[in-house]
């Protein structure tokens, strides 16, 4: 991997000349919160962003997408409009980054999914380093650091980023804004070390992830399930803003009168009242305690036991997004049976 640095008073040219690359969207601040969006100027863009209110999926899972269009003369037509137009994603975590390689895993993998394939290929991403929050635990999830999934990745240095190159399409990126970054000495080599360092210090927010899928294969018959069903509204926003959930149905809209129509796909969650019942009305989940402990089932054992990891990076968006203050990491602690956790 190619390592060069960029002096920040050089990161607005950058910007200005990556633009060649695709629509630049980055972190924009909205009502006290931050969004990913397309820029309007690149003085927008808030690279010291905390976490943003969805994460980069919906670039390359979009909450609601046609996948195809129908009409008796025409047979089936899939959509492929916007599938191709270049975005640059500027200022992605880490943990984002690490969230799309699990991504990958459904959506590149074994059935592998066009659509979000094509976005894949035609989305670059720049990647920033951040400092860890109060509800970041990242670390714990082995997703505070990443090795793929991005074109440039830069780590905040003070007076420059040091510039990781992941891709060719990266390497094009340094070679179009070529006077800008500058070989990098053994001097900054030790200071991203005692950088990274500081990082790892910082989190204040940790979870033991170490048999942790056994512990809730364990604990499936645990009380505390119901109880987390009594919190729970099942309103699926945990899900929603999940970088790693992925659910999603599929509706056709027939067109009045004719036998035309669009097949939809839109976002979903296993949180649903509806997302288990199935024809005839039978409701595989139909307590909110089963479909709250199937979430995370799913995510701390069954994408383990299929993938090799969970499917968590420790964003700390669900945290942030429920509305009745259900903390995944409290969830994680009490089902280790950690003292005083569940107390909140
Ligand atoms: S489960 Fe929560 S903390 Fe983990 S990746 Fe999803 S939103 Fe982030
Ligand atoms: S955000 Fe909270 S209340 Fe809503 S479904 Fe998720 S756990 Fe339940």
């Amino acid at each position: 991997m190619k390592i060069l640095k960029l002096p920040k008073e050089k990161l607005d040219f950058f910007a200005s000349v990556v633009q060649q690359f695709g629509e630049v969207h980055a972190p924009v601040e909205q009502d006290g919160q931050f969004v990913f969006k397309r820029l309007s100027r690149w003085s927008e863009a808030r690279l010291d962003y905390n976490r943003t209110i969805l994460p980069p999926k919906k670039y390359f899972l979009p909450q609601q997408q046609v996948l195809l269009r129908y009409r008796p003369e025409a047979g089936y037509v899939a959509e492929v409009q916007g599938l191709e137009q270049r975005l640059v994603l500027f200022g992605v975590h880490a943990c984002d980054i690490y969230a799309l390689n699990i991504l990958d895993r459904v959506f590149a993998g074994k059935y592998p999914d066009p659509y979000y394939q094509a976005r894949r290929r035609s989305i670059a991403i720049i990647g920033i380093d951040c400092r860890p929050d109060e509800r970041c635990f990242c670390r714990s999830m082995r997703a505070d650091a990443v090795e793929h999934g991005f074109d440039l990745f830069f780590h905040d240095l003070g007076d420059y980023y040091l510039t990781l190159v992941g891709t060719a399409r990266g390497d094009d990126m340094v070679l179009a804004t070529e006077p800008l970054f500058e070989a990098v000495d053994h001097t900054d080599i030790e200071r991203y070390k005692q950088h990274s360092s500081a990082k790892r210090q910082a989190f204040s927010l940790e979870v033991e992830i170490r048999d942790l899928a056994e512990i809730v294969e364990m604990e499936y018959h645990s009380g505390m399930w119901e109880e987390l069903g009594e919190r729970c509204l099942s309103c699926g926003s945990c899900s929603m803003v999940c970088p790693t959930c992925y659910c999603f149905d599929v509706n056709d809209a027939v067109t009045l009168g004719s036998t035309a129509g669009s097949r939809i796909r839109s976002w979903d969650s296993c949180l649903f009242a509806t997302h288990a019942l199935v024809a005839g009305g039978h409701n595989f989940r139909d307590s909110r305690a089963s479909r709250i402990k199937f979430r995370y089932y799913h995510k701390q054992r069954g994408f383990v036991a299929e993938y090799g990891r969970p499917s968590c990076v420790g964003c700390g968006r669900c945290i942030a997004a429920c509305p009745v203050h259900i903390d995944i990491t409290e969830v994680i602690n009490q089902l280790r049976g950690v003292p005083d956790a569940g107390s909140k």
